[in-house]
């Protein structure tokens, strides 16, 4: 009888056996090859290889809560182009940050569901944001805007980065245009412009999350330019905007097609995958930043 069992443990024993480096080798696969692009999901041991894999980058998409039109819901900008960060990524190893809704949106707050932080806010939290995404070894930070109210902020703050001494940079992806994209575009679109929830803005979201459009409504506001400033030479003015689109609203998403949609998502991601792999081979920005910051400490024994 104890020879029996004796029996059956080291059976027991041998299958168990058999089976501890096939789950030991599965572990190690997820480790290297199914890496989550999306920071929030990572464990933190994954984040470590997660940091090397992607070469010390990480993208922060950045959008907004603001209306867009009738038809679309408040988040559009995020929604969008974190669906655009995370095929890029997919193509090209990087870090996805996750959902950041915190911008520039003063010009939308006399329309329901704005969230207008103060400008200290918006640009603190994006400064600390960069900081502790390179104090956990990121030193190079791809910052994907998808709302144009952020254009002139981000252009600045990227600007402002040369205030002080970093051991990162800060890399800004600002697509020129395609222009093969323009010309099928251009036979494709019923409207003109490209309006904010217009007709190619809707069209995005309709290729990605279509349960969230309502293209049926985009006519019951007008997305019309009132051009109110028309007289005003040469100046700009912060009420610009609520000027000529009181609806927060430019152009005419009623057109919009899933076809179009796929189109601009894929051109971007292209764009942006490509300008991944330049930042990761990149070693200029982070040199003559050293270098900059160096002569900057003592300007008269900079070199004339
Ligand atoms: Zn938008």
């Amino acid at each position: 009888m104890i020879r029996i069992l004796h029996n059956r443990v080291i059976l027991f024993l041998s299958i168990l056996m058999a089976f501890v480096p096939c789950v030991y080798s599965q572990n190690v696969d997820i480790k290297s090859q199914d890496l989550p692009v999306k920071y929030e999901e990572l464990n933190a041991i994954q984040f470590i290889e997660a940091v090397k894999k992607s070469g010390g980058t990480c993208i922060i998409p950045i959008g907004i809560l603001e209306k867009h039109g009738p038809h679309l819901p408040l988040g559009t900008d995020l929604l969008s182009i974190r669906e655009v960060a995370l095929r890029a990524a997919k193509e090209e190893y990087t870090l996805v940050f996750p959902q950041y809704y915190f911008g520039q949106i003063y010009e939308a707050q006399h329309q329901p569901g704005t969230i207008a932080y103060s400008h200290e806010i918006i640009w603190n939290l994006l400064q600390e944001t960069c900081a502790e995404l390179a104090r956990n070894g990121i030193k190079k930070i791809i910052i994907v805007n998808g709302h144009g109210g952020n254009n002139n902020f981000l252009k600045y703050f990227c600007q402002a980065q040369l205030e002080s001494k970093k051991d990162y940079g800060v890399y800004f992806f600002l697509p020129a245009k395609d222009p093969e994209l323009e010309e099928k575009l251009k036979k494709l679109r019923k409207t003109e412009g490209d309006g904010h929830a217009g007709e190619v803005e809707t069209s995005e979201m309709m290729a990605h999350r279509p349960d969230l459009v309502n293209p049926t409504q985009a006519k019951i506001q007008s997305g019309e330019d009132l051009a109110r400033l028309k007289d005003l030479k040469d100046s700009f003015t912060g009420i610009w905007w609520y000027a000529k689109f009181p609806n927060h609203y430019s152009g005419d998403g009623s057109p919009a097609t899933v076809e179009i949609g796929e189109l601009v998502i894929k051109s971007q991601v292209k764009r942006l995958s490509e300008m991944i792999r330049s930042v990761k081979a990149d070693q200029k920005v982070l040199e003559l930043q050293n270098q900059f910051f160096q002569e900057s400490e003592n300007p008269l024994k900079t070199r004339q």
